[in-house]
């Protein structure tokens, strides 16, 4: 489908014409990376352009995002469950977000038992 831009002056550098095209973008969360590919029309002057919304690319983000942040958190609970076996600190919440966690992520567990 062709988006209203194609073919336009670029109107972020007025040098340029929009081309509708996928772009292939790398967005960093944390540290880590995320690649996916965008359509839109994009400048072929100055590298602008305007996004077509996709739900399943921001799905995707979203979920990566979840990830990371979910590995995270199990990284930090790990921590802290080893710390609450050692006996050096007593942290039942921690624990509890952990068990919550892995509800949600059973994935993680990997992590865990690799660590
Ligand atoms: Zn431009």
């Amino acid at each position: 489908m062709e988006t209203k831009w194609n073919g336009q002056a670029c109107p972020m550098c007025r040098v340029g014409t929009l081309h509708d095209g996928i772009k292939t973008i790398t967005q960093d969360y944390k540290g880590h990376t995320f690649t996916s590919e965008i359509q839109g029309a994009f400048c072929n002057s100055c590298d602008e352009g305007f996004v077509e919304f996709d739900e399943a690319e921001e799905t995707a983000w979203l979920d990566f995002r979840d990830l990371v942040d979910a590995s995270e958190a199990a990284e930090l609970a790990r921590d802290a469950l080893s710390r609450y076996e050692r006996g050096k600190k007593r942290s039942v919440s921690t624990v509890i977000n952990l068990f919550r966690l892995i509800d949600r992520h059973p994935e993680l567990l990997g992590y865990l038992k690799t660590g």
